[in-house]
């Protein structure tokens, strides 16, 4: 009976020792164990992540993730992709689901706050998609007018506190905004201009107001903490290095066509 129990006490000893050892392995060893990397990216978001005709997923963070996979892991197709939206890549990204997020994510204080950056890796300004034969001008035109916003960006915030009166309409992700702009659900769409002229370029009967309200320093996020800080100071190396190199502005020159 007594050796029974020893042993039962060893094999729970074993068990539990295995499992916290797993735990306690921070995410770049995850990454580098299971041989694949987890990265939250968007579906909708032309020209960063998006699904063309072919339901093939591409983009700039798309090809990001992958640049980022071949140097990790020796291979640009170690990348599984998880679709995120603004309003919950955070979550996604703090439960462990994913490992990054490479998703059109601005660099705010209050993010900062829930999760981790990497440096920069491309800079984007707010602008405002409207049809083409609205009158509105400016941000201050939109007070009283339906304005669309996609839940959790940060044009959310910018509207609130540019034009206060503006009726908000949100969506949850891009492309449903801009159906119910092309249906006349709305006066304008508010976002990072990147996003906004994705859809300009392939429907001419929208345009995009030339002032710029904001500035949009995209960057890798990260659950918070201790367990992501290899793996950051890893990106942050590789997004250097790509800079150093000319590599982001190839991305650039290949994705972002104006
Ligand atoms: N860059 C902005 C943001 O992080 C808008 C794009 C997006 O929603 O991903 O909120």
């Amino acid at each position: 009976m007594k050796k029974i129990f020893i042993l039962l006490l060893g094999i729970m000893f074993i068990v539990t020792g295995c499992t916290q050892k797993e735990n306690n392995q921070d995410s770049l060893s995850k990454i580098l164990q299971r041989g694949k990397i987890i990265v939250g990216v968007k579906f909708d978001t032309k020209p960063f992540g998006y699904m063309n005709q072919n339901q093939q997923l591409i983009g700039f963070d798309v090809d990001l993730a992958k640049y980022i996979s071949k140097i990790i892991l020796g291979d640009e197709n170690k990348v599984v992709f998880k679709q995120v939206t603004p309003s919950n890549r955070i979550l996604a990204l703090n439960s462990g689901e994913i490992d990054m997020v490479i998703a059109t994510m601005t660099i705010t204080p209050q993010r900062e706050e829930v999760i981790d950056f990497s440096i920069p890796y491309y800079i984007a300004g707010q602008a405002i998609m409207v049809p083409q034969d609205s009158k509105i001008k400016s941000i201050s035109d939109l007070n009283r007018k339906k304005v669309i916003i996609v839940f959790g960006s940060t044009a959310e915030d910018n509207i609130r506190l540019r034009a206060p009166e503006a009726n908000i309409i949100g969506f949850k992700t891009y492309t449903s905004g801009y159906s119910a702009l092309k249906q006349g659900r709305a006066d304008a769409l508010m976002s990072d201009d990147t996003i906004l002229m994705g859809f300009t370029m392939a429907d001419k009967s929208l345009k995009l107001l030339p002032q710029r309200y904001s500035k949009e320093p995209y960057a890798i996020g990260f659950k918070k903490g201790q367990d992501s800080s290899r793996l950051r100071k890893k990106v942050d190396f590789i997004l250097k290095d790509m800079r150093a190199s000319g590599e982001l502005k190839q991305l650039k020159n290949k994705w972002v066509k104006y």
